[in-house]
């Protein structure tokens, strides 16, 4: 396949909010369930090997009317649950057969509870990951944690998940882990010819298609890009940190593009990259997932970091790794933990002399020339005097 044709079909999965794709993986057998989740980090491991298909669910992006939605929240918040309520309440995820909702902040653990409310014949589980990395504390509460997770599965699908099942799962989403590393590493090399709309359409593909097909289309993808040389551009290389959750809208990202930036990295649909490493595949599979998750995981703001000194380090890292010459932060408004971050993320670039500049959006913010001058500024201004 061509770039172009992996695109438009990217694009086609990223604007159907009625998920006909997913909707048509369980309908083609009888007997398939669908597990949605949310952000940050679900071990889609775990419902692969149920049999399940894993479904990220990112709201209703800028498509979308919040209406009964806003019913349910205080004004002054993000609006992810808002709109991804709203998904519900009109029915665009009736076909769902499970919720899973990840321990990031108290919206999301709040919003496992509205969706008991709401909806009362579906599985919910508010999935809590450790915060004490430690293997005799936080190890084995995840594998506990695992585990009851696995029996809400097994009583929905009506059969076991094995051992064998889960180290099968572990190799394909190795294998996905593989290639979406080769992707950004490719990016960082020639960012050029990578846009960063592409690589944010291929990441939030992986939320609907199973991991299977987005292997395929990922190879494809690589394969095809590497066969055609798009014009380079004097622009500067930057990092974007901020966007774990609710996600900007395709406008936003191309917009900072336009404006003279190339992304060499960023925070974009995190469950696809929050394993920085993979499982391992011989063993005991809920122990190498664990150990993954302990000794692996990407840090955020919704991780306890103990030790003061390794605050930032990652992201200074990544800054070293792709040869980013600033980082922008564009996170959530009403977003605690990533607002709440951002200082000391700053304070850590700035004794680095990292350039850094700060914004705020929401999922359908429509105006984007005030951030394409805020970017624009911003790479000219590396350009100029760094
Ligand atoms: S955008 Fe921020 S505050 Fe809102 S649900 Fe996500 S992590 Fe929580």
């Amino acid at each position: 396949m061509k770039t172009e044709e992996i695109i438009q079909r990217c694009e086609a999965l990223y604007e159907d909010l009625n998920f006909t794709s997913a909707r048509e993986w369980k309908a083609a057998e009888p007997g398939r369930h669908v597990i949605g989740f949310l952000p940050i980090y679900i071990p889609r491991e775990l419902i692969h090997a149920a049999g399940m298909l894993p479904l990220g669910i990112y709201g209703g992006g800028d498509q979308m009317e919040v209406i009964q939605g806003d019913a349910f929240y205080q004004s002054y918040i993000c609006r992810i649950p808002r709109s991804t309520i709203e998904l519900a309440l009109t029915g665009k995820l009736d076909f769902v057969d499970g919720m899973l909702f990840p321990s990031i902040c108290d919206v999301i653990r709040n919003l496992s509870g509205v969706w008991k409310l709401t909806q009362p014949d579906t599985y919910v589980r508010y999935v809590d990951v450790p915060q004490n990395y430690e293997k005799e504390v936080g190890g084995k509460f995840y594998i506990q944690e695992m585990r009851e997770l696995m029996d809400g599965l097994e009583k929905i699908s009506g059969r076991e998940i094995t051992d064998d099942q889960l180290r099968e799962s572990i190799v394909v989403y190795n294998k996905n882990r593989e290639l979406i590393n080769e992707l950004y590493h490719q990016r960082a090399k020639t960012p050029w010819n990578i846009p960063v709309t592409e690589v944010y359409l291929l990441m939030r593909a992986g939320q609907v298609l199973p991991v299977e097909d987005h292997n395929q289309m990922l190879s494809d993808y690589l394969t095809s890009v590497d066969q055609v040389q798009r014009p380079k551009r004097d622009n500067t290389k930057i990092i974007l940190n901020g966007m774990f959750c609710e996600q900007p809208p395709l406008n936003l990202v191309r917009s900072i593009e336009l404006a003279g930036c190339y992304v060499v990295d960023d925070d974009f649909i995190l469950v696809n990259r929050w394993l920085r490493e993979n499982v391992k595949e011989s063993g005991d599979p809920l122990e190498n997932l664990s150990d993954a998750f302990l000794e692996h995981s990407t840090r955020t703001s919704a991780t306890y970091e103990p030790d003061e000194s390794k605050k930032g380090s990652q992201l200074v890292e990544a800054v070293q790794k792709t040869g980013a010459q600033g980082v922008i932060f564009a996170a959530p408004s009403f977003c605690d933990p990533a607002l709440l971050e951002r200082p000391m993320l700053q304070d850590v670039l700035d004794q680095n002399n990292i350039p850094n500049i700060a914004f705020k959006y929401a999922e359908n913010t429509g105006q984007m020339q005030p951030i394409r001058e805020q970017a624009g500024t911003f790479a000219d201004s590396i350009k100029l005097w760094s």
